[in-house]
């Protein structure tokens, strides 16, 4: 196949010149309100056409490419006492696959063990655009499949207001445990 950014041969969609200049991650960090720490590997504006192409048949190959840039190269090198489980939010399957389990199955490490069906959002309206008020009056409603190990990272693919990773959080500290932090491909906060 061809590379779809420089149209040189490739094994893969983008690559491995194109990964090199387009997908070396940086480690980006903000808080969100329950004071838990999101780290992120991109600025959205940076890889919108690569986010764009979740739901689509092209988004598998895409997102697996951005899980292995970034959530594999941050498991390899982490270090934890203990395991800690890696929890997708919302990771219905969609268009045949989960963005969000994609991104989680790159963590799968000495230290961390991805779970799936965790964590599901009974109200699944888009927050896309939305004010911030918009999404405190809509919440997201998480229901907790409950299950062994109490240090949790949660995982996203974007974070935008943090308003979806604050009320995951809450759903989890509710049951007990503990959100060490969280994940995210991109942050759309970044100029
Ligand atoms: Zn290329």
């Amino acid at each position: 196949m061809k590379c779809m950014l420089c149209e040189s041969p490739s094994f893969t969609h983008i690559c491995s010149s194109c990964q090199e200049t387009f997908l070396t991650p940086s480690i980006y960090k903000r808080k969100i309100s329950n004071n838990i720490e999101v780290i992120s590997f991109y600025k959205y504006k940076d890889i919108k056409e690569f986010l764009h192409t979740k739901h689509t048949d092209l988004g598998y190959y895409i997102y697996k490419i951005l899980a292995y840039n970034s959530f594999k190269k941050f498991a390899d090198s982490f270090e934890f006492e203990g395991k800690v489980s890696a929890i997708p939010i919302d990771d219905k399957i969609q268009s045949g696959y989960s963005h969000t389990a994609i991104l989680n199955k790159a963590l799968q490490s000495k230290n961390i063990k991805p779970l799936y069906n965790k964590l599901r959002a009974k109200n699944s309206i888009s927050y896309s655009g939305k004010s911030k008020e918009f999404r405190i009056l809509n919440p997201r409603n998480f229901e907790l499949t409950d299950f062994y190990g109490e240090d949790i990272i949660l995982v996203d693919d974007i974070i935008t207001t943090g308003s979806t990773l604050s009320q995951a959080v809450q759903t989890l500290q509710n049951k007990g445990k503990n959100v060490v932090f969280c994940l995210t491909l991109a942050d759309a906060s970044l100029k």
